[in-house]
């Protein structure tokens, strides 16, 4: 099988100074992909900011034969990224939504400020970029952008509230943004990655870091980004590890219960084995038929309480 290449492609990779930005940059630059490389290059909580991370990964990229340009703003301004790839290199292709920090704090001392600024760059900053590449992707019926969640968002885990809704928002952004997309051979897709960087090195034991290269979740994201991924879209991955998993979400058969006068707590605390039982599972990628529901629950003799 041939190697999956990106010659005349140009991809955007935000926080591509350091960790999985970093990895996902040298490797579509080595596949012949233009590469923006954008850092903000501030501390991993958000503090301060620095050239020096952009520019060491485009330096690299250069020595290395291959096409980047550094950009060193936030990505709370997108439009500004983007810009830096029509500029130099005329078009985009690719977005990887990677930029992040981390503000972690119980939710007893959560301030303002903390849930303020990881929504800002998570969020906002996925937006702003999305935004502005949007109208390129829609011009020339072409377009791939890779979200970044994160098991936190999935799943949950403490001291990690607003690290965990704003990664959780990006599944929402992704899923929409592919609906939207299709017409226009858009895909966007989110992984959920596991990798050793200055993110994770204090949470993770080095054994186990050392297994966690940051390169082995790029395989994913580079057939994902690929031309020849022509449906794969509005997709949850875990990714990590040498690992790589497809998310869905699952729905119980459920409870239909006649909507009158019996329809009470009492009626839904009898049954509420039936609203918990996944044993005969819906996988839904959208929500259910209500009114079809409605029309059913009509037909059913009163409930039991
Ligand atoms: P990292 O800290 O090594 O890389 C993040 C990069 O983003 C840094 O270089 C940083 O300077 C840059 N950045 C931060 N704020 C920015 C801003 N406002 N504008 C532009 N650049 C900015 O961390 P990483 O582990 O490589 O994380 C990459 C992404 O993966 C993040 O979105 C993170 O939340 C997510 N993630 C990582 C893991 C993991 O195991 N490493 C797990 C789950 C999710």
């Amino acid at each position: 099988m041939s190697e999956l290449r990106f010659d005349g492609q140009v991809v955007v990779v935000t926080g591509a100074g350091g960790g999985l930005g970093k990895a996902y940059a040298k490797f579509f630059a080595s596949r012949g992909a233009s590469v923006v490389v954008n850092d903000l290059g501030g501390s991993f909580k958000g503090e301060g900011k620095d050239t020096r991370a952009a520019d060491v990964v485009v330096n690299e990229i250069k020595a290395a034969g291959g096409k980047a340009v550094a950009n060193y703003d936030s990505v709370e301004n997108g439009d500004r990224i983007i810009e830096t790839a029509i500029k130099a290199f005329g078009r985009i292709d690719v977005l990887i939504n990677n930029a992040g920090i981390l503000r972690d704090i119980s939710f007893k001392n959560m301030k303002d400020e903390d849930w303020d600024l990881i929504f800002k760059v998570h969020v906002k900053g996925s937006y702003k970029c999305a935004r502005a590449a949007w109208p390129y992707f829609r011009k020339q019926k072409y377009g791939r952008i890779i979200n970044t969640s994160s098991a936190a968002g999935l799943f949950g885990n403490f001291g990690q509230t607003n690290y965990s809704a704003a990664k959780l928002a990006m599944v929402g952004f992704t899923e929409t943004l592919a609906k939207e997309g299709a017409k226009y051979n858009i895909l966007c897709n989110v992984i959920a990655p596991v990798a050793a960087s200055r993110m994770t090195e204090t949470i993770m034991p080095p054994d186990v870091l050392a297994l966690m290269k940051p390169e082995w979740v790029v395989p994913l994201v580079a057939v994902l980004a690929h031309p020849s991924n022509t449906s794969e879209s509005g997709s949850i991955f875990e990714v990590g590890g040498g690992h790589i998993a497809k998310l869905r979400w699952e729905r119980s058969q459920g409870l239909l219960l006649k909507c009158d006068e019996t329809f009470t707590p009492g009626a839904v605390l009898k049954k509420w084995d039936r609203i918990v039982d996944f044993s005969n599972p819906q996988y839904p990628t959208g929500p259910n038929d209500f009114l079809g529901l409605l029309e059913e629950s009509q037909k059913l003799g009163p409930n039991e309480q």
